[in-house]
C-alpha cells in the first residue's frame, strides 16, 4: 500500500463537473490500494474575487483579515470534493490547514509552514478514509489563519507530502505538464518530460507561475518526486525530480518572462566608498526586495545607482530612495515601472558556453535594447521594455531550439 497526495488547482475544480471529475481520479487512486490525501485550491477565481471584495470595502485591508477572507475559498472547495467523494460511496473527510496542524509563521499573506502536527491526518488514513486539506492556509502558533502566498496550495500538498514520507505528489493542473514556456505566451511551447528541482525553481521565481516556488524548495529539500500533468486527461505530464546527468545535454530547459518588477535609478551618487551600502541598507529596512543592481562608471565622481524591486513595493522603495537621495546628495531619482524581465534556464549552463552571447544576438536582432543583465550558474535575465517582452520571448524560445516539431515544419513551408 503506498501513500499519494493528490494536489488540484482552482481550474480543476472550477464547477461541479469539474469537482466530480476530480473526486473520480481521487477514487480511482484509493481503490487501487492507496492512501490518498488531496490538496485543494479555491474554485476558479474565487481568491481573486475575495480579493476584490476587500478593496471594495478599503483601500488598505488589514492582512489578517484578508487571510481570513481568502482563506474561505479553499475551505469552500473541500467540503465539496468530500460530498462528491461520499456521492461514488467513499469515506472522505474534508480539514482546513489549521485543524490538520499546519503551523506557520504570522507573516500574514506570505507565511511560511514552519511544522505539521500529522496525527489527525494519520488517524483518518488508518481508519480507510480519503482526506481532504484545504490548501494554501494554515495557523500561526496564537490560531490566527494564515495563508501562505498566491498559488500557495502547491506548497501545502508538497509539504503534506514530504512530511508523510509520501510516495508521489501529483500537481493536477490546466495544462499538460511543464512546458518550454507558458504555453498561453508561446502556443507551440514543448511539453517537457523532466526538468530538475533547480530549473523549475528558476523558472517559477522567474515568472512561470505553473508551480509555486516555496514547493519546489520543499520538494528538492526532502527529495520528493512531483508530477505535474492535467486534470482533464490522462497524458503524460512532466516529473520534477533531482537532476540525473544526460539532463546537463539540454543547454536550456525553459524560458519565462516576468512583469513583476519596477526599476529605481538614484543619479549622480558622489562616488565615495559606503554609498551602496547606505542605499540597500535603507531598503532592506523595509523588507523590499532589490533583485538586479547596476552602478554606472562614475563621471566626475558621480554615479548612477539602478535597481529593481518587486513593483507591488514601488511606492515605499521611491520614498525611501528620495530620503536616501537627500542624504547622500544625489541628484535626483528616476524610475520605470514598464519592464519585463526575461529569462531563460537550463542546468546544461554549467557546461555549455555561449548562451549569454546567443540571448543578446536574439535581442539585437529583433532591436529589443537590454537595460540590466542579472546571471546565476543556470539562468540568464535581462531586463528589457515591457512592450516587447511577449515577441522577446518568442524569438528566444525559437533561437534556442525549444519550439515543438510541428511548429518548426510550419516554418519551412
Ligand atoms: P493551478 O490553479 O492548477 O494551480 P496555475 O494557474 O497556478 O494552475 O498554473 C497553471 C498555469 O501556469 C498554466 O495554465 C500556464 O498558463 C501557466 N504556466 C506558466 N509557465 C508555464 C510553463 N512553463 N509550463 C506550463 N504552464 C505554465
Ligand atoms: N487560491 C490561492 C490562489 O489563488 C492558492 C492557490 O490557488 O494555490 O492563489
Ligand atoms: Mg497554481
Amino acid at each position: 500500500m503506498g501513500l499519494i497526495v493528490q494536489k488540484f488547482g482552482g481550474t480543476s475544480v472550477a464547477n461541479a463537473e469539474r469537482i466530480r471529475t476530480a473526486a473520480k481520479r481521487i477514487v480511482e487512486t484509493y481503490k487501487t490500494g492507496n492512501q490518498v490525501i488531496v490538496v485543494v485550491s479555491a474554485r476558479g477565481q474565487t481568491t481573486d474575487e475575495l480579493i476584490d471584495l476587500a478593496y471594495e470595502i478599503t483601500d488598505k485591508p488589514s492582512t489578517r483579515e484578508m487571510d481570513m477572507l481568502m482563506s474561505t475559498g479553499e475551505q469552500i472547495s473541500i467540503a465539496l470534493v468530500a460530498m462528491a467523494i461520499h456521492a461514488l460511496g467513499y469515506p472522505a473527510v474534508s480539514f482546513t490547514g489549521g485543524q490538520v496542524g499546519i503551523v506557520t509563521d504570522s507573516y500574514h499573506t506570505k507565511a511560511r509552514i514552519r511544522n505539521i502536527n500529522t496525527q489527525r491526518i494519520k488517524k483518518e488514513l488508518d481508519n480507510g478514509t480519503i482526506v481532504i486539506v484545504a490548501g494554501f492556509q494554515g495557523i500561526d502558533a496564537k490560531e490566527n489563519i494564515t495563508t501562505l502566498g498566491r498559488g500557495g496550495s502547491d506548497t501545502t500538498a508538497v509539504a503534506l507530502a514530504a512530511i508523510m514520507k509520501a510516495d508521489r505528489c501529483d500537481i493536477f493542473t490546466d495544462v499538460d505538464g511543464i512546458y518550454t514556456a507558458d504555453p498561453r505566451r508561446v502556443p507551440y511551447a514543448r511539453k517537457l518530460n523532466t526538468i530538475s528541482y533547480d530549473e523549475i525553481l528558476e523558472l517559477a521565481s522567474l515568472g512561470a507561475q505553473v508551480m509555486h516556488s516555496r514547493s519546489i524548495e520543499f520538494a528538492k529539500k526532502y527529495n520528493v518526486p512531483l508530477y505535474v500533468r492535467s486534470s482533464f486527461n490522462d497524458k503524460k505530464g512532466t516529473l520534477i525530480c533531482k537532476e540525473a546527468k544526460e539532463m546537463e545535454d539540454i543547454v536550456v530547459s525553459g524560458v519565462a518572462v516576468s512583469k513583476d518588477d519596477a526599476k529605481i535609478t538614484i543619479r549622480a551618487v558622489p562616488d565615495v566608498p559606503g554609498q551602496a551600502a547606505k542605499i540597500f541598507h535603507e531598503i532592506a529596512r523595509k523588507n523590499i526586495n532589490v533583485d538586479m543592481i547596476i552602478q554606472n562608471a562614475s563621471i566626475e565622481g558621480r554615479a548612477d545607482v539602478t535597481f529593481t524591486v518587486p513593483r507591488s513595493d514601488l511606492k515605499e522603495a521611491l520614498n525611501v530612495a528620495e530620503k536616501i537621495k537627500n542624504d547622500l546628495g544625489a541628484k535626483e531619482v528616476i524610475y520605470d515601472s514598464k519592464i519585463a524581465k526575461l529569462s531563460v534556464v537550463g542546468i546544461g549552463m554549467r557546461s555549455h558556453s555561449g548562451v549569454a552571447e546567443k540571448m543578446f544576438r536574439v535581442l539585437a536582432d529583433e532591436k529589443i535594447n537590454i537595460q540590466m543583465i542579472s546571471t546565476s550558474e543556470i539562468k540568464i535575465s535581462c531586463v528589457i521594455d515591457e512592450a516587447h517582452a511577449d515577441r522577446a520571448l518568442r524569438s528566444v524560445h525559437t533561437a534556442f531550439g525549444l519550439d515543438k516539431v510541428e511548429k518548426a515544419e510550419v516554418v519551412k513551408v
